[in-house]
């Protein structure tokens, strides 16, 4: 069986000493009395759950799967998933940072998001049956009428009842404007859904007592595109005036995925038969709405890969310090046994350092984007509040792509840390890579977000909001300018400082010219940016690591080791990337269609 062991200290590394996230977050009326002890003991009991209760039931769930029963569309989830989630409401974690009008417990969302971490570590699947919950809570949070949110949103918030997400049709993911679902309006207000969904994640299920799903489809005068998509709330029971349940709703599992991963996650055909449901938000506004919910899934993604990182990081650093094979090139460093620890040979600690440095640096980069979130949803100051926004949106899509393209490389390295045991199934180092590999698929696929970087939140803007990060990363550099320990960290941070802002104008030229610049370029400009934001946080926190690397705590001088790690190591890769995205579209575009 894999091990894990909750990355407390290094999450109160990051949320107290680099982030100092209790003090901005008492800025916020709802949040001043909050305390660093209180959120310490909360992630520890949620540390516990994630590696005594999710853990177990990893490898199990992965090896059963899910079962459609034909006749009645029930879906059974594996062995002691039903349990473990009963556990999970019993102990309030749903309604962790969910609004306490709504019966939530009102903690910040950056509690919730390192919450998450360790129950993706834990078991990603079983974690995707409340996650999608979240988003569902958040969208119609946002969005919902009255009556919707006094209906659904404490029974999302408790966790009694689920929620999904309905957008990918057979001929459309990426292009939801081609979606043909159809939602006609009746006489009371309400409106029969009839389609076809696929790939719904989490769609039916034996967890909770009613699923909510989110759907999109189209009104029957709705203009074609994107812009004629609406969004309904459909539950798989109806619920009566009172709040309890009623009828089945005509929206039923009629097949599973046979799929690569995920296997205890039950991926739905989901068909729609004239379901009821109502209208969320505007007509013809659905996609806007749905971004509520999708923003949230993209940051929720990039949190999945962030746990199988550390997971298998830590799996693969216990099997290199116990298997021996071959001495060290530099002369045997276990001389009393038949051969040192494979953790002696420089290319597995390039390995399993790679999987740390990316683990680290995505937990800090996701928990300084939740931190902002925090800030934007509630913070009293209006420019604040839209300075978090802009940063929020221009971090989502590095988090999603660069976080799950990361997470892919790290755990094949883990997996390749063991060897031909890494590929047998028992280790359970293979279904790591497994799960990893649709993290870079769903939610909008990693190109999406791509271009979502470059062609809307960079270019989109006139680099504005890249200007404004680039400036906090200046003010660093200049404060660390005499700083001679600092060096290190802060030539290279600027550096790439530099050629990201040359390679952002010279693309921005490109593209007025042709279109498809853009798209030559953006995978590879993403990962540069990417880079860019990571070295900035490694340097915050090989500042830290500098500073208290004497006080005895071990922790410091391994933060400092692997911060040295990644600017020798990783950032370089930066340079074939430049040049890759400075090559353009020509020799992408010249092979004739026909000749492929
Ligand atoms: C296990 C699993 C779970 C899922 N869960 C859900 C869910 O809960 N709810 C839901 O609604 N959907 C879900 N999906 C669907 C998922 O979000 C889509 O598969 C994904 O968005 C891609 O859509 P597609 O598969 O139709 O690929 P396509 O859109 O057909 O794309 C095919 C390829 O073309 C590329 N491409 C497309 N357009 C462009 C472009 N403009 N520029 C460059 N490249 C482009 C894509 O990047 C991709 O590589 C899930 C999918 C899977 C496999």
């Amino acid at each position: 069986m894999t091990r894990y062991t909750p990355p407390l200290r290094d999450m109160q590394f990051v949320m107290h000493e680099l982030l100092n996230a209790v003090p901005r977050l008492k800025e916020v009326p709802a949040h001043a009395d909050l305390d660093a002890q209180t959120i310490n003991a909360v992630l520890e009991e949620g540390g516990k759950f994630a590696a005594e209760v999710l853990l177990p039931i990893n490898q199990s769930g992965d090896s059963e799967g899910c079962t459609l029963d034909p006749a009645t569309h029930e879906v059974r989830t594996p062995k002691g998933f039903k349990q473990a989630y009963a556990t999970y409401v019993e102990g309030g974690w749903p309604a962790l940072s969910t609004d306490p009008a709504f019966g939530g417990q009102g903690l910040p969302h950056l509690v919730n998001q390192c919450l998450f971490e360790m129950l993706n570590s834990g078991n990603q699947s079983w974690t995707m049956y409340p996650g999608l919950s979240h988003g569902a809570y958040e969208c119609l949070h946002v969005h919902g009428t009255p009556e919707q949110k006094a209906t659904y949103l404490p029974k999302l918030s408790s966790g009694v009842w689920t929620g999904t997400m309905c957008l990918t049709e057979a001929h459309c993911g990426t292009d939801l404007g081609l979606l043909r679902t159809k939602a006609e309006p009746q006489s009371d207000g309400s409106y029969r859904i009839t389609g076809a969904k696929i790939f719904i994640s989490s769609g039916e299920h034996d967890l909770a007592e009613n699923i909510v799903h989110l759907v999109l489809a189209r009104l029957p005068d709705a203009p074609t595109g994107s812009k004629g998509i609406s969004l309904f709330v459909v539950p798989k029971f109806n619920v009566k005036a009172d709040g309890t349940l009623g009828s089945r709703n005509a929206i039923t599992c009629g097949a599973l995925e046979e799929k690569m991963g995920i296997h205890g996650n039950s991926t739905c055909q989901m068909n729609l038969d004239g379901a009821s449901g109502s209208l969320v938000g505007q007509p013809n506004k659905g996609l806007s709405a749905m971004f509520v919910m999708m923003n949230a899934a993209r940051l929720g993604v990039g949190n999945q890969s962030l746990g199988l990182t550390e997971v298998a990081y830590q799996n693969a650093v216990a099997y290199a310090k116990d298997r021996l094979q071959m001495r060290s090139l530099s002369g045997p460093k276990a001389p009393d046994k038949a051969a040192d620890p494979i953790i002696v040979h420089p290319d597995v600690r390039k390995m399993l350092l790679t999987a740390r440095a990316y683990a680290e640096g995505a937990r800090a980069l996701s928990m300084h984007t939740v931190l902002l979130l925090d800030l934007e949803l509630k913070h009293p100051d209006a420019e604040l509040r839209q300075a978090c926004a802009d940063e929020v949106a221009l971090l989502t899509p590095i988090i999603k792509a660069f976080f799950t393209d990361n997470a892919w490389l790290a755990t094949s390295h883990c997996m390749q840390v063991y060897g031909g045991h890494g590929y047998i199934a028992e280790w359970g180092m293979e279904q790591y890579v497994r799960d990893a590999r649709i993290n870079m698929l769903y939610e909008g696929t990693n190109t999406i977000q791509s271009l979502d970087l470059l062609g809307r939140k960079v270019l989109g803007d006139n680099g504005k909001k890249l200007k404004a990060f680039g400036t906090r990363i200046s003010a660093f550099i200049e404060d660390e300018g005499t700083n001679e320990a600092m060096q290190e960290f802060v030539n290279p941070l600027a550096d790439i400082g530099d050629k990201v802002t040359k390679l952002t104008t010279e693309l921005g030229m490109k593209a007025f010219g042709n279109a498809d610049e853009v798209g030559a370029a953006a995978v590879d400009y993403l990962r540069v940016v990417g880079h860019l934001v990571f070295a900035y946080l490694w340097a915050r926190m090989a500042k830290i690591a500098l500073e208290k690397k004497d006080s005895g705590d071990p922790f410091y001088s391994a933060k400092l080791a692997t911060a040295r790690f990644y600017f020798a190591k990783l950032l370089p890769e930066t340079a074939g990337l430049i040049r890759s995205a400075r090559a353009g579209s020509a020799s992408l575009m010249a092979m004739d269609e026909a000749h492929f």
